[in-house]
């Protein structure tokens, strides 16, 4: 039976590529019966009508899956920080993080405009980049300006199904014209990105970039912690991971308990404070959600 992926979905047809074709499809009952829609990045065993038309007959079990965007199997997100405009916030980047670890999907940081840095704003970024890089993240630091600093994301996607992730106006749509410049998708300043104009787009695509696949709508739309029970933040900070063995307790939360290697970590510097902080605040946020009936 031939075996394709799904590429993008519209107006009740899914569109599949297996090889070098593109099979528009109709889904069949069965997926009522089995309670699963069949979404982009999905996996699908399809019969072929001709050798343009078909039907979607079966799943694979997925990896993961995003709700907003709705997307399957995605094995990476590169999260999108400008340096300036709008301001690097590690806040807001370790929240990215954790919902991108939470759904055991790898990040890679991507930090734009740097041509627009100072020579002292980029001492301050760099104790960051250097802090990020020890933990294990990639970090890459890119500006439009010099399209080779770009490039550099192509040797990532290879094989790899991607989200792109981050606020309005931190360059997203640029970075993708850059390494693709056939897409020619519309970049807009803070000012008028901040508004629903330019995604309106309904529908998810898989584009297909330096030999993999990236979505062309931006993933990670919510950033609430909707998902997550307290016991799995601290999985989705490794450098905690690391030194957590060492705790006294075992399903230590790292919080008042005795004994805790995650506090000494951080007391001897070997974890940035800034980050053990937001792990509190972010445990604080989740240990406060109203549970969900
Ligand atoms: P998006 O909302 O994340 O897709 O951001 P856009 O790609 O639309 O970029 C927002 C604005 O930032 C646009 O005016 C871009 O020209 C500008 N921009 C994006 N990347 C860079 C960069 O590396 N350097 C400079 N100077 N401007 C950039
Ligand atoms: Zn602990």
């Amino acid at each position: 039976m031939p075996e394709g992926k799904i590429i993008k979905a519209l107006s009740g047809f899914y569109y599949v590529l297996s090889g070098d074709e593109t099979i528009q499809c109709r889904g069949r009952g069965v997926f009522r019966k089995q309670k699963v829609t069949p979404l982009v990045g999905d996996e699908v065993t399809f019969q072929a009508e001709n050798d343009k038309e078909g039907y979607v007959l079966g799943l694979e079990e997925r990896k993961n899956s995003l709700v907003r965007p709705p997307i399957a199997n995605v094995d990476q997100a590169i999260l999108v920080f400008s340096a300036v405009e709008p301001t690097f916030s590690t806040t807001l980047l370790d929240r990215f993080l954790v919902l991108v670890e939470s759904h055991d999907i790898e990040p890679i940081i991507c930090i734009t405009k740097l041509d627009l840095l100072l020579e002292e704003q980029k001492k301050e970024l760099d104790v960051f980049v250097s802090d990020y890089r020890e933990i294990g993240y990639e970090v890459l630091l890119t500006s439009t300006l010099d399209e080779n600093s770009v490039q550099m994301l192509l040797p990532y996607l290879k094989d790899k199904v991607t989200v792109v992730a981050g606020q309005s106006g931190v360059g997203k749509s640029s970075l993708l014209n850059v390494l693709d410049p056939s897409l020619s998708l519309k970049t807009d300043d803070i000012s008028t990105s901040l508004g629903r104009g330019k995604h309106t787009t309904r529908h998810v695509e898989l584009l297909s970039i330096g030999g993999g696949f990236v979505a062309d709508t931006p993933g990670f739309s919510s950033l609430e912690f909707t998902e997550l029970e307290a016991e799995e933040l601290p999985y989705c900070f490794p450098e905690m991971v690391q030194v957590s063995e060492g705790c006294k307790f075992r399903g230590c939360l790292h919080v008042k308990e005795p004994k805790c290697a995650v506090k000494e970590a951080v007391e001897n510097g070997e974890i940035p404070s800034y980050r053990y902080d937001h792990y509190l605040s972010f445990l604080d946020e989740i240990k406060q959600r109203k549970p969900r009936y």
